[in-house]
């Protein structure tokens, strides 16, 4: 039978919410889930595949303080080495097992009388959680600028946030020329 009840929860598996669940890993906490409303963890690093994708940071520099840094191959690290670094990483630290993924969280809820947080998440039931860290990034919503045409043109295109991999209504569309 599932858990429903937990010390903490954490929304989202980008690297932030991964990196939060390894230090409580490491810190020996066992009562932990990380809800991810995707399949996949990796968060913007996931979501990301246009070409050319990757760190606009020097790769040493854009890592866990508290993890090894990682043998990157290339000064500006590319998207799919940065996302299979991430999972090897999770795997390394034992927290891959605690994340639930396709778990949108909808609501949060505090219960003053027992300390504890509601969380309800789509189409599942609800859990409860001493702690809640919000983990869900900046980038994870498309937002498209109000260009005209956009909804018409039936041609291909890309865009920042979420790329052509990903189809769906928000899914890559340009303008018209
Ligand atoms: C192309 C690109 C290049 C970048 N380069 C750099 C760089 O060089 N240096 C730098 O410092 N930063 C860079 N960034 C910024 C990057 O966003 C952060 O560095 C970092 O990866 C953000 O991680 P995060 O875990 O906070 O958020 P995210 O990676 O956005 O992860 C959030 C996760 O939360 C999930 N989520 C959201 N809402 C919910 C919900 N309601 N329920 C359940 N799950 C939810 C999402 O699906 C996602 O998996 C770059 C970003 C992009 C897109």
């Amino acid at each position: 039978m599932r858990h429903h009840q937990f010390s903490v929860a954490i929304i989202g598996a980008g690297l932030g919410g991964i990196g939060m669940a390894m230090k409580l890993r490491a810190s020996g906490e066992g009562s932990l889930v990380v809800l991810e409303r995707e399949a996949a963890l990796g968060g913007v690093w996931r979501a990301n595949t246009y070409p050319g994708c990757a760190y606009d940071a020097p790769s040493h520099l854009y890592w866990y303080a508290f993890d090894q840094v990682p043998d990157w191959s290339r000064v500006y690290a590319r998207q799919p080495e940065i996302l299979r670094t991430l999972q090897e990483t999770a795997a390394r630290h034992d927290v891959v097992r605690f994340i639930r993924y396709n778990s949108m969280v909808t609501g949060l809820i505090w219960d003053d009388s027992r300390g504890i947080w509601h969380i309800h998440v789509q189409n599942a039931p609800a859990i409860t959680a001493r702690v809640v860290v919000t983990a869900t990034g900046q980038l994870s919503q498309p937002s498209f600028a109000g260009i005209p045409g956009r909804e018409t043109f039936k041609g291909s295109g890309t865009r920042f946030e979420f790329a052509p991999a990903r189809p769906s209504s928000s899914s890559a569309q340009a303008p018209s020329a």
